[in-house]
């Protein structure tokens, strides 16, 4: 019997079409979800203008977060978009931002991520996923880099690194310190190697501000993983974080695949780190603000203004 008889004998009509619809099937099972069902209808429930606490549960009206972010409730920390964080820790009106307009090319040709790009930055009004600049804060001038999960959950691609990279020649030029908030997803995927190459480059200009006696203060915020914790997240002098924070690498279903066991509840929170020395404070997103400028006094920065 040749191959191909052989093969036709195996695969009799009858099998082919059950075959069909099984794959028929799950792909209808696949494509109405229960999970994403149950998300679209409890998100239905809560009325425009208010937002349901994941925490606690309280369906809290937006305004009564405050400009923190915080629940009123729990004190949960909602997550801050770059231009909302700036304004909690930078003097009012100080800040002036650097490269505003650079935008992310397409270097591998990925299908469809131009597109998307357009549509974050419609969405979310900002160029990339991080905000960079000088400003001053309670009077000391500082570089600082705010990171964005609204903009592709923060990714690092081309732009944050390149970005990033000048923030911190323009502080080793000027003789600055630098304050980095972080929060990523981890690499631009669809930028593939050109990402990871940011890796190194940012660490190296933090290397050069090191090299000068500079001050790096680096803020973990949630979530902060992947490359930007492989590299310059866990470089500062001070690393800070918020308050149940998400800090790792890579993600905990990973690691328990390759080790082969369960990892503890409260791995790779910003509690975890510090009892394990990968972070030296949390701190109350609401004392921030005072505890850098205490912080840029103790190194002897010169204050400004306020
Ligand atoms: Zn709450």
């Amino acid at each position: 019997m040749s191959l191909i008889d052989n093969l036709k004998d195996r695969l009799k009509v009858s099998d082919v079409e059950g075959l069909k619809k099984k794959a028929k099937a799950i792909k209808d099972i696949v494509s109405n979800k229960p999970g994403k069902n149950e998300a679209e209808e409890k998100k239905e429930e809560v009325p425009a203008g208010f937002i349901k606490c994941p925490d606690c549960g309280n369906i809290i009206e937006k305004k009564d977060l405050g400009k923190l972010r915080i629940c009123p409730k729990c004190a949960r920390l909602f997550r801050l978009n770059a231009k909302d964080r700036i304004k909690t820790i930078a003097d009012e009106g100080s800040f002036e931002e650097f490269d505003v307009n650079m935008e992310a090319k397409d270097p591998l040709n990925f299908p469809g991520y131009p597109e998307k790009v357009k549509q974050t930055q419609t969405k979310s009004g900002s160029k990339d996923a991080v905000r960079t600049g000088v400003c001053t804060i309670g009077g000391y001038r500082t570089v600082l880099a705010v990171m964005d999960s609204t903009f592709m959950m923060g990714s690092m691609g081309s732009v944050v690194g390149e970005k990033i990279t000048r923030a911190f020649e323009y502080a080793c030029d000027k003789s600055l310190p630098i304050v980095v908030f972080t929060c990523s997803g981890g690499a631009r995927m669809q930028e593939g190697i050109v990402s990871l190459m940011q890796m190194a480059k940012v660490s190296s200009a933090v290397a050069r501000h090191s090299d000068k006696g500079l001050l790096y203060v680096t803020v973990l915020t949630d979530p902060t993983t992947g490359g930007v914790t492989a590299s310059y997240a866990m470089l500062g002098d001070i690393i800070l974080s918020e308050p149940k924070a998400l800090i790792g690498f890579a993600g905990r279903r990973v690691i328990e695949g390759t080790i082969k066991q369960k990892l503890p509840d409260d791995f790779q929170t910003a509690e975890f780190s510090l009892s394990h020395g990968f972070c030296d404070a949390i701190v109350e997103r609401e004392k921030l603000r005072g505890v850098l400028k205490r912080i840029l006094k103790l190194h002897g920065y010169k204050k400004e203004a306020e």
